[in-house]
């Protein structure tokens, strides 16, 4: 027998899911219409595709002619190429002797796609809408994956050092954008795992700032950035301080490192992403500063920049050894400015590993 591909062990676990999704009743097949899951589940990377995956463990991946010769060289499972809908395509090959269960993606499969499903075979099919399947086995990353963003991690913290050298007051947040994307990109990332954000002064109390063309000059500067290598995203924030940082500054800074290090201490398998959040907002609760701390601790990343668990008041997943999340407080003032600090972290049996290994001191230039 040769050895299963990492894509066909994760379609047999997919298939696997379809006898628990419905405790009533085991599934036959699972629909996926997520881009990132398609490729999580066959390699293709091709922006117009759909997954059939029987319970059986037979996949079947669409897409269209433009796709041909890549999903050929991309996917290792049977493929079809749809000179008109997929979804079309995909119904043909529905089982319909029979009552047929179909599992469907929740937040990834079109209206359009699901009346198609329950209009053309209303009498055999049962369309259950399930909230992230795949996602879930996502959630974990295997030794391969872990690899990949650690190398994404690296590189997208050589950028941020690469583009330091040209940050200084006269330029604008947008050239400072721009010379971390030409740097990212220069050292082989796919590209940015989203829109770079830079914010100088008041700017930075928007936790997502759009970069600017306005000068930036002595004071805060906030710089979130990530890559993607190999399809693997990275996330970072930083913050520098062009000009001697002052008072105000320096304490707000502290208190949100140190409430990135008690979320640290906190991170381990087993414990909640809410517990990792709770020990988050103390932190800064006891500097006084967690009612302007806006968002959640953090967030899974992987194929996408934002994946589960989410580190937030309300998820309670218990976090696994080779999960990888964002740990990422901040506090902001309307007026002022915003500080947050963000390192992509590895959770472990026994804590955690910070993969990203850019400095936290502060940094003034
Ligand atoms: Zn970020
Ligand atoms: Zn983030």
């Amino acid at each position: 027998m040769p050895e299963q591909s990492i894509h066909s062990e994760r379609r047999s676990r997919a298939a696997a899911l379809l006898a628990t999704l419905n405790p009533k009743q085991p599934l036959d097949c699972l629909v996926v219409s997520g881009r990132e899951n398609v490729r999580y589940l066959t390699g293709f990377t091709g922006s117009n595709s759909m997954l059939l995956v029987f319970a059986d463990g037979r996949s079947i991946l669409y897409t269209d002619p433009r796709y041909t010769i890549q999903a050929e060289q991309q996917a290792d499972c049977r493929v079809k190429i749809a000179k008109g809908s997929l979804t079309t395509e995909l119904m043909d090959d529905f089982d319909r002797s029979g009552k047929l269960w179909i599992a469907v993606e929740k937040e990834h499969l079109t209206i359009g796609a699901f009346e198609a499903f329950t209009k053309i075979l209303p009498a055999r099919a049962a369309v259950e809408a399930v909230a992230g399947p795949v996602e879930k086995l996502r959630m974990v990353k295997d030794a391969g994956e872990i690899e990949l963003i650690r190398q994404s991690v690296i590189l997208n913290s050589a950028a941020f050092e690469a583009a330091l050298k040209r940050v200084k007051a006269g330029i604008t947040e947008t050239d400072v954008a721009a010379e971390i994307d030409y740097r990212s990109r220069k050292l082989g990332a796919d590209g940015p795992a989203f829109e770079t954000i830079v914010a100088a002064g008041e700017h930075a109390a928007l936790p997502h700032a759009q970069p600017g063309l306005a000068k930036i000059g002595p004071g805060m500067l906030l710089i979130d950035m990530g890559a993607f290598l190999g399809g693997y995203a990275s996330d970072m924030t930083r913050m520098v301080h062009i000009g001697k940082a002052p008072a105000r500054y320096r304490k707000a800074y502290k208190a949100v490192q140190e409430a990135q290090l008690a979320a640290f201490d906190k991170v381990k398998a087993g414990v909640t992403s809410k517990a990792v959040d709770a020990v988050t907002r103390k932190t800064l609760k006891a500097h006084g500063l967690d009612k302007e701390f806006v968002h959640s601790t953090g967030h899974g990343l992987g194929l996408e920049i934002h994946e589960a668990p989410r580190i937030g008041r309300k998820d309670s997943t218990k976090l696994e050894a080779g999960m990888v999340i964002t740990i990422e407080p901040g506090v902001y003032f309307e007026g002022w400015g915003g500080i947050r600090i963000e390192d992509t972290v590895l959770v472990t049996k026994t804590g955690c590993e910070i993969l990203t290994p850019t400095s936290k001191e502060q940094i003034e230039i």
